[in-house]
């Protein structure tokens, strides 16, 4: 696709024609390279993204040098999203550096505060021909710095994911419907009553955070009510790290990291097309020939 492309356009056709597009957050230079690789194999499109806390680790330079390298590369469609912003300043540097996606997230302010913070970025990111996401209701779990306790997790109402959307002219939207970052501890508990109304309401591409293990049966039907993104973070670090932890054990002298490198990002590339598989995007390249 010779450079990386905004995601609203990809989202938007995801959407169109029921099936999701899956993101991945990526740590280090070869999960990058390893769900890149997962994508170009089944000729999905694809959604690189990162937390802030990455992008504070790694360097946004860095981070969209790779990306751009893997998208140089790639005859699929990648984007490179920035997941769970909550700093304005960070949000204008990840966008001239070049990422073409961001997500504001003020979903724990109250929904003016939420709107406010929502448009000043839209404005922004619409000059740059950058998507944008944002949150409507809290995910609950733990992502980098943002902790949300199950009780205070709160479900989108769908009146207001309306006038949000009406209010910010923001191109996609995350509203929380149960799910949670990390691993679940039972079964999630998804409010699809809740879903089917905002995706009668609202025809944005919808994204699904917290997707490291919620049961398949459910992914599939979060997918045909119009959640056109599915986040996967959490079961992709435990593939990555797992991998790595089996050599050592094997080998605790191991000290060529390319001999724990190269089964971990098998393992991630694997996980990576089992979601991949799951919400429907393999083959769906073609769609933006
Ligand atoms: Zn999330």
């Amino acid at each position: 696709m010779a450079h990386l492309i905004s995601s609203t356009h990809l989202l938007q056709t995801a959407r169109q024609n029921g099936y999701g597009v899956t993101a991945f957050n990526v740590h280090t230079l070869e999960m990058l390279q390893a769900v890149v690789e997962a994508a170009e194999e089944l000729q999905a499109p694809l959604i690189l993204q990162t937390t802030v806390g990455t992008v504070k680790h790694l360097g946004p330079d860095y981070i969209v040098a790779a990306a751009a390298a893997a998208a140089k590369r790639s005859s699929v469609p990648i984007a490179l999203h920035l997941d769970h912003c909550t700093d304005y300043e960070l949000i204008v540097q990840c966008i001239r550096e070049g990422y073409t996606s961001v997500m504001i997230d003020a979903s724990m302010h109250p929904f003016e505060e939420n709107v406010r913070q929502t448009q000043e970025v839209v404005k922004v990111a619409r000059a740059a021909g950058v998507n944008v996401e944002a949150e409507l209701g809290k995910v609950g779990g733990v992502e980098d710095d943002i902790v949300v306790a199950d009780e205070d997790a709160l479900l989108a109402d769908p009146d207001e994911c309306v006038r949000f959307v009406e209010l910010t002219g923001v191109p996609t939207l995350a509203p929380a419907i149960g799910t949670a970052h990390g691993i679940y501890k039972g079964e999630p508990k998804i409010a699809f009553g809740k879903l089917e109304e905002i995706y009668r309401k609202v025809s944005l591409p919808l994204v699904l955070h917290g997707g490291s293990g919620i049961p398949e049966e459910q992914v599939k039907r979060c997918v045909s009510l119009g959640m056109a993104k599915m986040n996967v973070a959490t079961e992709l670090r435990i593939a990555f790290s797992d991998a790595i932890k089996k050599v050592f054990q094997a080998n605790p002298d191991e000290n060529d990291p390319r001999k724990y490198m190269v089964p971990a990002k098998a393992a991630v590339k694997e996980l990576a097309q089992a979601k991949m598989r799951l919400t429907g995007c393999v083959g769906r390249a073609k769609d933006f020939i």
